[in-house]
């Protein structure tokens, strides 16, 4: 049955060659898998109306919603060029990854292998478990026909037991569509035996729209239901803060799932979907903790798939788009992603905790929040977004995550609107959302200022607000802004000695791997921190601590006993050797700058009515 549709598409593709020019054809890929034990895919594109003069098709270096370039080019080979009776036409490798065909009649088919082993939210990866599809390290695409459909037939489903997960619009049988160059890429496809749980929201138009949770997994069909309960009632939690869910391209939003312990940790937003992959045995009994990244990812259906900063529009898939809104386009969502869990019941006040702890600790401890603003860290993502690289970077020192960073920034922001102006972030985020997002209106960090002048009322707030803590490097009063809601921001360890990071574990290979450890003493692998007593000390990458106080130091353990029972101020005499040398240096141990949140109950203080219904306004579920 598969095979005569497919035939009924040759046919249709033997007439569109020689069809009118204004209404172009869809490009039509073929994808099969031949040898996925080994990793492979073979795919064909057919390309009709191929415009006049040479036809460039290339892979592509950056994928949609991924920050930094990514060299796809790398994993295909046995790139060939025919006409439709498979006549050879010759082909130019111009670049390492785009190829160019001089010569060549109306219609035009490219073939060649790719290959795939890496699980995540950028890559793709090919065995018989499945064939787990990122668009741009999959398909390379027609430079200059950005507008044309794009169609797709996925081969070779019975032979695996495959189904598909997918985002692309359905034709009938294996075959799918998309409207646009920047649709396809933005489609991660998911070909494998996994387990689906759907249901509908209905929406507050009144029109359904259909939730599908797809998840490849060793589970059975009942854990991932139960899972798909959970995830609907986080879904409506988020319905809540925007008043609506988008309304989704063909009535439906799929959660594309991919969990396994080889699988690399990873959440990427798409516009009606989103793919995940996180490294672990199955859902069932990790139900509360995989939870985060859904809450994650399907926030960004709203906040950077609608809401759009026009620095991603379009999408460039030769070299990474920069942007300056990452701070809110992620910062806000990580803020949304954690909060959410708490206002669905899944996570405790008492754990919340934790998390505020962290954004504070990124914002007020990091030396990169203390030098640079939220908007020029956004523009690092286009190195520090799963970039990969082989020489260090001083990131340790350099750069603090937009995600945190922005995440801190709307913590402070959600208690300001609560304490000053009886609103709530969930004003502000629904207000951006019917300025910017529903109407696809791409945005700026100054249309983000005046949406939040709006909301207030209140210009000058916003302009003050943007001009400190957004395009400068003030910062908000956490401990003051945290107690309106009964949580005490304290020093986690006070009156304790302290030395800094030593980094003998932060230093990665290129294959992910911690570097081989020496076999005397303890390296420092990366940078140590600026301002820090190991810093100071003048101790660095590169660097082998063999003593301290006279004790033989082998290992992280070895040094921290070292710290028990000092206090600040109290001196480490350190033997260490480089390459210039054996040497020896002194600690000063400080008390460390560390903070972390806890709830007025547990510090013994009073909470007053006023702090309790700040923070159940604040926490509770906004679900009517
Ligand atoms: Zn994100």
């Amino acid at each position: 049955m598969k095979r005569s549709f497919l035939l009924a598409f040759a046919t249709l593709l033997a007439s569109v060659a020689v069809a009118q020019q204004d209404a172009p054809k869809a490009i039509y890929y073929a994808i099969s898998f031949p040898n996925a034990a080994h990793h492979e895919a073979q795919i064909t594109i057919t390309i009709p109306q191929a415009p006049t003069g040479p036809l460039v098709v290339r892979m592509s270096r950056s994928s949609a919603g991924r920050y930094a370039t990514h060299e796809f080019g790398k994993n295909i080979y046995n790139v060939t060029a025919t006409d439709v009776n498979d006549k050879p036409l010759e082909l130019k490798q111009v670049e390492g990854d785009v190829f160019s065909i001089a010569e060549h009649p109306a219609a035009v088919k490219i073939s060649y292998t790719l290959f795939g082993n890496w699980t995540d939210g950028t890559y793709t990866s090919i065995d018989p478990s499945h064939a787990h599809l990122n668009m741009p390290a999959t398909f390379m695409w027609v430079v200059g026909q950005d507008n044309r459909p794009l169609t797709f037939e996925f081969n070779d489903l019975d032979k695996y037991g495959w189904h598909i997960a997918t985002q692309l619009k359905h034709l009938g049988a294996n075959v799918y569509t998309a409207p646009n160059l920047q649709y396809m890429m933005d489609s991660p496809t998911e070909l494998s035996d996994h387990k689906v749980s759907s249901w509908d929201v209905v929406n507050t138009d009144n029109k359904k729209e259909k939730i599908n949770l797809t998840v490849h997994s060793d589970d059975n069909q009942q854990v991932i239901d139960n899972f798909g309960k959970m995830v609907a009632r986080m879904v409506l939690e988020e319905k809540a803060v925007f008043g609506e869910l988008p309304a989704y391209d063909y009535g439906e939003y799929t959660f594309i799932s991919d969990i396994y312990p080889t699988t690399s940790g990873d959440g990427m937003e798409h516009r009606n979907s989103t793919c995940i992959t996180i490294p672990a045995p199955k859902v069932e009994g990790l139900e509360k903790r995989l939870l985060g990244v859904y809450a994650h990812e399907y926030f960004h259906s709203w906040n950077v798939k609608r809401i759009r900063p026009k620095s991603l529009e379009p999408f460039n898939f030769e070299h990474a788009n920069m942007s300056s809104e990452l701070w809110f386009a992620e910062g806000f969502t990580q803020y949304y992603g954690e909060l959410l869990l708490v206002r669905s019941g899944f996570v405790d006040l008492d754990d919340y905790t934790g998390t505020i702890a962290g954004l504070v600790n990124q914002v007020l401890n990091t030396p990169a929040a203390a030098k640079y603003p939220a908007t020029q860290m956004s523009r690092y993502s286009v190195f520090a977004d799963a970039g990969v690289s082989i020489d260090p970077n001083n990131n340790a020192n350099d750069f603090t995550s937009y995600y945190t960073y922005g995440g801190a920034i709307a913590l402070a922001l959600d208690l300001r609107l609560r304490s000053d102006f009886n609103l709530t972030l969930d004003d502000y985020m629904h207000q951006v959302w019917i300025n910017r997002g529903k109407v696809m209106k791409p945005y700026t960090v100054p249309d983000l200022q005046s949406d939040l002048g709006k909301v207030t009322n209140n210009p000058k707030f916003a302009a003050e607000f943007f001009k400190k803590y957004i395009n400068g490097i003030d910062k908000n009063n956490y401990q003051e802004l945290l107690a309106k809601a009964g949580l005490e921001l304290r020093k986690a360890a006070p009156g304790k000695g302290w030395a800094g990071s030593l980094a003998t574990t932060a230093g990665r290979g290129r294959a992910g791997q911690p570097r081989a450890a020496n076999a005397e003493g303890l390296p420092i692998l990366s940078s140590t921190i600026i301002g820090s007593p190991v810093y100071k000390a003048g101790l660095d990458a590169g660097d082998i601590i063999l003593k301290v106080n006279g004790t033989d130091i082998k290992d992280q353990k070895g040094f921290d006993d070292q710290l028990t029972d000092k206090k600040p101020g109290d001196k480490l005499t350190v033997s260490y050797k480089n390459r210039t040398g054996n040497h020896e240096t002194s600690i000063v141990l400080e008390e460390s700058p560390f903070y972390e949140v806890v709830t007025f109950e547990k510090a013994g203080k009073q909470l007053s009515k006023e702090q309790e219904a700040f923070r159940n306004n604040w926490l509770q579920s906004k679900v009517k």
